[in-house]
C-alpha cells in the first residue's frame, strides 16, 4: 500500500496564490499531493505515515530552469563545448550536472540544444530510475545556418559533429533533420535564429532564416507534436519567430513591438535568460580571454533586454525562467537562482512574482504538462524547504546553505554537494598560456627563479 506523507510548512507558498500562509500541511499519497490546508483542519496521519516537520521553513515547489545545457561542461570557451571531450564522457558528466541543478533546488529543467541526443539519454536514465535526476525536458542539436550560432571555426573546419548546432543548408534538409530528431525522441526542436552577424550602422542582428523559412520549419515541428524553441537576441529572429508561432523564444533582447504583438497572438513564451548576460559583466577579469569590451556588448544587452522585456511583460507576454547553466560563468547548480534576482532587478517582478515564474508558470511546457504546477492538490510533490524568507530577499534561494530540503515527486534529495572533480585532459582546449613571454614582458612584470636550484644540475 502506498504511504502517506504529512508535510508541515511553517509558511506555504503554493506558488499560484501569490501568498505565503503560515501553518499549512500537505499530506502526498506517493508522490502526488492528496491534501492541502491549515494545520488545525488535516486529517490524522495513520500508523505508518510518514511525518516532515519543516514547521520553522518556507515551503515552495520545486524551482525550473528552462534553460540549461547539461552537455557544455561549464566550457571555458566554445571548443570546450563542440570538440574535446568524448560524447560518452560528456553524457555522464551532465548526468552529474544535471544532479548539481537538482541539489540546488531546481527540480526540473529544459536542455534547449546539447551535443547529439544527450540531453534525452540522461532524460530516460533518470526516468527509467538507473539515476536520480531532475526532470529534463529536452532536445536535440539547435538548427542553424552561417548567421546563427555554432558555425564558429573556419570554413575549412565546418561544424563538427559533435557541435551542439547542425548547418541546414536548405530547407529540405532542415525538415529531414526535424524529422529525424521527432523520430529520435526529443521533446523540443530548437532553432537558432541568430548569431552575431549585425547589419552595419546599428541595423541590428541579422535572422539565420527567413520569415517563411521559419514558418516552414515551425509548422512541420508542430505537425510532428513537438514543441519549437529558438534562440533570439535579435529583434529580426524574434519577430520571425513569434510570427511564425513558437513555443518559446530564449533570449528575446530587442524585441520590438511587432514581435510583442506577434508573441501575445501566437502565446509565445519568452524566457529572458539575464544570469548569463549578468555574470559576464560581474565576474569579467582583465586576464580572461575574452575581450576587453565583452563586458560593455552584454551591458547594453542587459539595458536593451530590460526595457524591451518590461514592455513586452506590460503588454501582457508570458515569461518563464532560465539561467543558461553550462558555462564557465553559469556553473551547474551554482547560479539558477540568479535568474530569479535578475527579474527582480532588472525587469521589474516581485520577488513572489519571479518565484511564481520559476516554479509554475515554467512548468507549463515541460514533458510533465498539468502533472507539476504549483503545490495543490493532484500535483506532484515536487518541493523545496527553504531557510529563511524569499519573498523578502529572493537571494536567500541562491544561498546552498538556505536550501534545508528537496522533494523530487515526495521523495528527498541528497543534498550533499557533488564532488568536484578534476579537470579530464580531454574536456578542454589545449591552451596554455594567456600570453606571450618576450623579453620587455618578462623585465618589467617578473623576476624569475632558475628553473632548478644549482645543486640539482651541478
Ligand atoms: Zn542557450
Amino acid at each position: 500500500m502506498t504511504s502517506r506523507t504529512f508535510i508541515r510548512c511553517g509558511r506555504l507558498f503554493d506558488g499560484l496564490s501569490g501568498l505565503a500562509e503560515t501553518d499549512r500541511t500537505l499530506v502526498l499519497y506517493g508522490d502526488t499531493i492528496d491534501w492541502a490546508g491549515p494545520t488545525a483542519q488535516a486529517p490524522a496521519p495513520q500508523p505508518g505515515d510518514r511525518e516532515l516537520d519543516y514547521s520553522a521553513h518556507f515551503v515552495m515547489p520545486g524551482m525550473v530552469d528552462c534553460h540549461a545545457h547539461i552537455s557544455y561542461g561549464n566550457a571555458l570557451a566554445q571548443e570546450d563545448i563542440d570538440l574535446y571531450a568524448t560524447m560518452e564522457f560528456r553524457t555522464l558528466r551532465s548526468m552529474v550536472a544535471a544532479q548539481a541543478i537538482l541539489k540546488s533546488g531546481f527540480t526540473s529543467i529544459m536542455d534547449p540544444a546539447c551535443s547529439g541526443l544527450i540531453a534525452p539519454a540522461v532524460r530516460d536514465a533518470v526516468n527509467v530510475g538507473l539515476v536520480q535526476g531532475p526532470r529534463i525536458t529536452a532536445s536535440g542539436r539547435a538548427l542553424t545556418t552561417q548567421q546563427g550560432l555554432y558555425d564558429w571555426y573556419p570554413s575549412w573546419v565546418g561544424v563538427p559533429e559533435p557541435s551542439t548546432g547542425i548547418m541546414t543548408g536548405s530547407m529540405e534538409e532542415a525538415i529531414r533533420i526535424i524529422r529525424q530528431q521527432a523520430r529520435d525522441g526529443v521533446d523540443a526542436i530548437k532553432l537558432t535564429m541568430d548569431g552575431i552577424h549585425a547589419r552595419r550602422n546599428g541595423g541590428g542582428l541579422i535572422a539565420a532564416y527567413t520569415q517563411a523559412e521559419t514558418h516552414t520549419m515551425v509548422d512541420e515541428i508542430h505537425r510532428l507534436g513537438k514543441l519549437a524553441v529558438v534562440h533570439a537576441r535579435g529583434k529580426e529572429g524574434a519577430l520571425y519567430a513569434a510570427r511564425a508561432g513558437v513555443d518559446i523564444v530564449f533570449h528575446a533582447s530587442n524585441i520590438c513591438d511587432d514581435g510583442i504583438q506577434a508573441a501575445l497572438d501566437n502565446s509565445t513564451w519568452l524566457c529572458p535568460s539575464l544570469a548569463l548576460l549578468v555574470n559576464n559583466i560581474e565576474f569579467h577579469e582583465p586576464t580572461d580571454a575574452s575581450a576587453p569590451w565583452w563586458p560593455d556588448i552584454q551591458r547594453r544587452e542587459l539595458v536593451a533586454a530590460s526595457q524591451n522585456l518590461r514592455r513586452a511583460r506590460a503588454a501582457g507576454v508570458r515569461f518563464m525562467s532560465g539561467s543558461e547553466a553550462g558555462f564557465a560563468v553559469t556553473p551547474y547548480g551554482e547560479w539558477g537562482a540568479k535568474e530569479l534576482e535578475a527579474h527582480v532587478r532588472y525587469l521589474g517582478f516581485t520577488p513572489a512574482e519571479a518565484i511564481r515564474c520559476a516554479t509554475v508558470d515554467s512548468t507549463r511546457l515541460l514533458r510533465e504538462r498539468d502533472k507539476l504546477g504549483g503545490l495543490v492538490i493532484g500535483k506532484l510533490a515536487d518541493i523545496v524547504v527553504v531557510d529563511g524568507d524569499p519573498l523578502a530577499d529572493i537571494t536567500v534561494l541562491q544561498r546552498r546553505e538556505a536550501i534545508h530540503a528537496v522533494l523530487l515527486g515526495g521523495q528527498p534529495v541528497d543534498l550533499t554537494p557533488a564532488p568536484t572533480h578534476a579537470r579530464h585532459f580531454s574536456e578542454f582546449s589545449q591552451g596554455m598560456w594567456s600570453k606571450v613571454y618576450d623579453r620587455a614582458y618578462v623585465n618589467a612584470h617578473l623576476q624569475p627563479a632558475a628553473a632548478l636550484a644549482p645543486q640539482t644540475v651541478a
